[in-house]
């Protein structure tokens, strides 16, 4: 109930758990441009988050170099629930 409240007033900040959500539309150039600021903005002060946004950049790009190979969802939901763990 406490976190709905904080919800409402944050008015379109985003917390980690939408960065982690985010993360891969955003290196996929995906996000509508407001949210990616909203998205930046939460990078510019969240170390943990750049720590996680670059490694899993670097992992999909790195996976995107050998052919015919995508990133599997199941490596992008490990970084995710290991992120969380360290928070
Ligand atoms: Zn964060």
């Amino acid at each position: 109930m406490l976190r709905a409240i904080t919800r409402l007033f944050r008015h379109g900040e985003l917390d980690c758990e939408d960065v982690a959500a985010l993360s891969s539309d955003y290196i996929d150039n995906e996000l509508k441009p407001e949210k990616r600021s909203a998205f930046q903005a939460h990078l510019s002060k969240c170390g943990p988050c750049q720590a996680f946004v670059g490694t899993l950049a670097s992992t999909i790009s790195a996976l995107g170099r050998l052919p015919g190979v995508t990133a599997p969802a199941a490596l992008k939901q490990s970084l995710i629930d290991r992120m969380h763990k360290e928070n």
